[in-house]
Order: structure tokens, then sequence, then C-alpha cells
């Protein structure tokens, strides 16, 4: 295995406040910064005047390395879109769970090789904004055959997949949704379970109660998964609660909260996780994340990619929009997109840069990480690499390239 070092770095964001080059902050931010790798782990971080040597340099002419975004809450496991129905939405039709339904039963007359197909091309559009760990939930097939094929494409995708039987009653089960309930903590886990990490539940308005949720996490839990919820998104149904209760780890949307269920949360080790894409798409009103950090919760910020609400695959969007319309820093953006998301999906290998920790990362091409809020909407990141290899590289027109 060869060793890499990174020169010429104008700025590293490392999320390691120790790092003793870093300016001390949750950032740990290096000025004139290098960082060598050594395969898929990180082997040095420091300034570029007590960097080691390397087997091979590449100088980064002046910009940004940032940790890879942790994007900890997407659904890119479907059929069809519904462009129409934003577009209605943006004329005035309010959103309700419903719309649910209909990528449903485009998911379930698409054949496995065109949902592959749909949900590796967002992937690799994540790549290119430079996300290097997504976690993917099934939830658009709602039959166990069709969760086994959504299941085994997210797992094939991500070791972070998550089941999702329980997204919304299907409208077979319309008049009968206890026996819903039973098949998702019953035949559909089972089935779907060795292809998870984590089960989830989509707890609100139009969807499922606090005691369904409960059971069905009750058994997800016993067959080996971590839980994490929808919470609080249309309505205040107590499912942050639960969501503590359970230890999950992360409750999210979280629009609609009050100060007792900010109180449990930052007494608890459960992330709130901000999607401030599915706030846009919906124009609701936006999950007050300033608040929830002024109340000592630890925030995270994710994409909620999915055709119905926020069919976005940018980190760099969601941090323009949770620092312009959540008013957050764009520091603590920044931090929520990457440690932050890291936390919610209970992992420390990943989400910051420093000895031992996995080689992902970002290149920005910027003098700063404040571009990616201050410059909204353009196309920043240069070069993305995960476990020490490059997944996406982007020509730049402006700077010489990097030298080899
Ligand atoms: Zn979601």
């Amino acid at each position: 295995m060869s060793s890499t070092r990174f020169d010429n770095m104008a700025m590293l964001v490392t999320n390691d406040p120790a790092n003793e080059a870093g300016d001390g902050s949750p950032l740990g931010l290096i000025r004139d910064a290098s960082m060598v790798i050594d395969a898929d782990h990180v082997a040095w971080v420091g300034h570029q005047t007590h960097a080691p040597d390397a087997d091979v340099l590449v100088d980064l002419d002046g910009q940004t390395v940032i940790p890879g975004f942790v994007d900890s809450h997407s659904h890119l496991v479907f059929g069809g879109d519904r462009a129409e129905e934003f577009a209605a939405r943006m004329s005035g039709t309010p959103y309700s769970a419903g719309g649910i339904a209909t990528t449903v039963a485009e998911t379930r007359a698409s054949d496995s090789g065109e949902l592959r197909a749909n949900a590796r091309r967002l992937v690799a559009e994540m790549a290119a904004s430079g996300t290097t760990t997504v976690e993917i939930k099934g939830g658009y097939g709602l039959t166990t055959d069709d969760e086994v094929r959504c299941q085994s494409i997210a797992h094939e995708l991500t070791p972070e997949s998550t089941f999702l039987g329980a997204h919304v009653v299907p409208p077979e089960f319309r008049d009968r949704r206890d026996d819903y309930v039973a098949l998702v903590a019953g035949d559909m886990l089972d089935a779907c379970a060795p292809n998870a990490r984590w089960i989830d539940v989509f707890c609100d308005r139009g969807a499922f109660d606090v005691d369904e949720a409960r059971l069905i996490l009750g058994a997800g839990v016993a067959k080996g998964l971590l839980p994490r919820l929808h919470a609080h998104q249309l309505s205040r149904t107590g499912a942050v609660e639960l969501g503590v209760a359970l230890d999950a780890a992360s409750v999210d949307h979280c629009n609609e909260m009050n100060a007792d269920d900010l109180d449990v949360l930052a007494s608890s080790s459960t992330v709130a996780t901000v999607l401030p894409g599915a706030d846009f798409s919906t124009r609701s009103r936006y999950a007050d994340a300033r608040r929830m950090i002024d109340a000592g919760v630890v925030v995270a910020i994710a994409s909620d990619c999915n055709p119905g609400t926020s069919y976005t695959t940018s980190m760099p969007f969601c941090i323009a929009v949770a620092v312009r319309e959540m008013s957050l820093t764009p520091a603590e953006a920044l931090w929520s997109a990457t440690a932050g998301g890291a936390k919610a999906l209970r992992r420390d290998d990943i989400g910051v840069l420093a000895v031992g920790k996995r080689a992902d990362f970002a290149v920005i091409a910027a003098p700063s990480y404040v571009h990616l809020a201050y410059r909204p909407g353009v196309a920043l990141v240069s070069a993305t690499w995960k476990s020490g290899s490059q997944m996406m590289r982007v020509p730049r027109s402006t700077t010489p390239r990097a030298r080899y």
C-alpha cells in the first residue's frame, strides 16, 4: 500500500478540536494544512511545514478539504418521480403523507434492474457533491416481496441500510391497518432484517401512531436492528419521546417541537436530524435547528433525498438552506452535515479527519468551507475520496490541475 500526501490546502476542516495544529473550535480548522493518507485511513494531519514524506504528492492548489458528508437520511430506492405533485404543491396544494402511495405504485411496477440503476445514479450524484456515506431506506414496496427487493438494493449500496416497512399503510390494507402493522413487525421484518442495520417508522399524522411505532421498532430491536424514527414533521405525536426511550440513534424532521421535547433530547444520546431539503420542497415551516443547538441538542443535517418531498442529493444545498433558513452558522451547518451525520449513524470512524479514521473527504474549490453556504447552488466539490480512493473528480477550468 502506498501513502498519499495532500499539500497546499488553504484550509482543512478536521472536526477534531484536539488537533494541536487546529484552532480548537469544533471544526478543528487548520490553515496551510497537509494530510497524509495510507490505504483506507488517515495517517497524519497538521501544518504543511511539518508534514512527513509520502509515496505520492497531490497539490491541492489552495483548495479546502472537509470530511466527506454523512447523509444519514435518504430514500433512494424507488420508481418514477413526482414532479407534477411538486408543481401542484408550489401552486398551493398542501403536503400530506398520502403522496407516498404514488411512488409505491411505481416502485412495485419497476423491475429490480430499474430500481438498482436509479438508486446507483443517485448515489453517484451524492458522491459528486461530496457525500461519502449515505443511509438508505426501503419503504416504497410495502409488500414483503417488494420490500425484500428494495432492501437488498439498499444493502448493496451502503452498510447503513434501513428497513422502513412502516412508511405508510398501503391502500390494500386501508381498512385493516392492524393486519399491516402485524405484517411489518412479523414476516416482512423477518425477510428484510438480514439486509438491514436499522429500523425506522414514519410516526406522524397520516402514517403510524406512537403505539404502532413502539410495537414495530420493538420487534426490529428484538431482531437485532437499531431504531431510528421519522418524528414530529407534521404534528407533535410523542415520537421524539418514544425515540429517546428506545435510545434511537436519531429522530428525524423535528419541525413540531416544544421545550419538553428539547429537554428530553438534550439529556439523551439521540440526535435530532433536520432535513432542510424537505422543508424547502414542501414549503413548510423550517425545523428550528437554532433553538435545538441552543438547548444542547446534537443536530445532524441530511438530504432526505426522495422523489416526493426532497428530491435533492446535494448536502451543500442543505447546508446553504440550514444557514439561511434555520439560522445555523456555516460552521455549525458543516459540522452537522459531517460529524453530526456520523453521530446519527452511531459511527466514530467517519465524519472526522484524524489519525486512524477513514480517509473519507471532499475537496472544495474554494479558500474556505464558508463558500458552501456563501455560494449556494454552485458545484464547488472538485473531488471526493472514500476509504482512501478517489470516487469522483471534477475537472477544474479556472486553476491548474492537481499535480501527481
Ligand atoms: Zn424520510
